[in-house]
């Protein structure tokens, strides 16, 4: 059995993207920009994908700015809110301990550049207290972000009071929805978002491609200078097959959402409750306000990282963190931020489960997991001390 279980890494295509971003490079390969018919033919399918893409979200299609993916709506959003307040005096930024890296990096350099970042805790549960956004605003305050739903651990915000917090006080409201879009019911109005970001390849569009929602009237800076596309907010001619095929999925993400929650939500139940029956583990994150497909637990006295490579001999596909951060020895910033010791962070595992996802499925991860979690305790000295009673178990 082969089972894909890390859909907050990235996601596969579906037929529907496919297909028209391989018609889109055959038939409408013209330069967006160009005034003959060629071109105006591709203008005609960019458009249509702009629109079709505010719709999903209830925005406009003049507040759509196709970008590259995720990492570059962030820090298009974060920068351009920062520039912004500079001008006014204004040089303070509210955010979250466990952001993407996208935003945190973003935000680390425009501490060296003389901006002062305060980082609200989002406690045990992974959720940030909008009581607590309401205390952290001052009057230089430029720029609130704060993500949607977590990439790790799948916790999903109240960003729609956090939003109403932020309109209160005048201050600029961006979030990081790229695990939101095409997953959760968006609407941007009614969600008090100034600013979103979006990424094609997390709801089965491609790669490289994403947008960013900007309210009407938020004035933008440009990361990438060049010519006039995307109302010369971000130059480079348009990835006009990509963009026709992120909006092409986001459709019908959109269309088949209530029925995938359902079905997702379900199967992600019980394999939290499976899990549940390994001993001395814990799930990471509230247990229902959390994305559809997403679990992610500590198993004491274990490496992650061994863990990953026995699940992947028997044919499962997860993570022990963000994608972003494997390859570093460093545990997960968002385990951390949620109160986890770095011993017990270290043994974490993520499973991001499909749409497809069938129980079959499920219960061959949670037989798996319980099987290779006894195994590596078997040889771990931490595990054999803390049988011995010379550590005390943490979960
Ligand atoms: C994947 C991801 C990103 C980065 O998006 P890219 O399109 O890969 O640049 C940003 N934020 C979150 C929450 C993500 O999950």
């Amino acid at each position: 059995m082969y089972i894909y279980a890390d859909n907050a890494a990235t996601t596969k295509m579906s037929q529907t993207a496919a297909d028209t971003m391989v018609r889109c490079m055959q038939e409408y390969w013209g330069n967006p920009s160009s005034l003959y018919m060629t071109g105006q033919k591709a203008k005609e399918v960019l458009e249509q994908a702009r629109t079709d893409v505010a719709s999903v979200i209830n925005a406009q299609p003049r507040e759509i700015i196709f970008t590259s993916g995720g990492s570059e709506a962030d820090n298009q959003a974060i920068r351009s809110a920062a520039a912004a307040g500079a001008k006014k005096g204004k040089k303070h930024i509210i955010s979250t301990a466990f952001e993407h890296h996208a935003v945190l990096h973003t935000l680390k350099k425009l501490e060296s550049e003389g901006f002062e970042v305060t980082l609200l805790p989002v406690h045990e549960n992974g959720i940030v207290v909008p009581a607590e956004l309401e205390a952290a605003i001052r009057p230089d305050t430029c720029l609130v972000t704060i993500m949607y739903a977590n990439n790790e651990i799948g916790t999903i915000q109240p960003i729609r009071e956090l939003g109403a917090i932020c309109r209160k006080h005048g201050v600029l409201f961006h979030t990081d929805a790229v695990q939101a879009v095409g997953h959760l019911p968006i609407d941007v109005q009614t969600d008090n978002i100034d600013m979103m970001s979006a990424s094609a390849h997390k709801f089965h569009g491609p790669k490289g491609c994403g947008f960013l929602y900007v309210k009407k009237g938020i004035v933008l800076t440009n990361l990438i200078e060049g010519g006039a596309q995307e109302r010369g907010k971000r130059a480079g001619t348009e990835n006009v097959p990509g963009i026709a095929a992120m909006a092409a999925a986001l459709k019908e993400a959109a269309g088949s959402m209530q029925k995938n929650s359902a079905h997702q939500t379900a199967l992600r139940d019980r394999l939290i409750e499976g899990l549940s029956n390994i001993p001395h583990s814990a799930l990471n994150g509230d247990a229902s306000m959390r994305l559809p497909g997403n679990v992610n637990f500590c198993f004491e006295g274990i490496e992650g990282e061994s863990l990953l490579l026995l699940l992947d001999d028997r044919g499962i596909s997860a993570s022990s963190g963000s994608a972003c951060t494997s390859g570093s020895l460093d545990p997960s910033h968002v385990l951390l931020a949620i109160g986890r010791v770095h011993d017990v962070a270290h043994g974490s595992l993520r499973l991001t489960l499909g749409e497809d996802a069938t129980e079959e499925q499920v219960d061959y991860i949670i037989k798996n997991v319980a099987e290779v979690v006894e195994h590596l305790r078997g040889f771990s000295p931490v595990w054999r001390e803390l049988k011995e009673g010379k550590r005390s178990y943490i979960l």
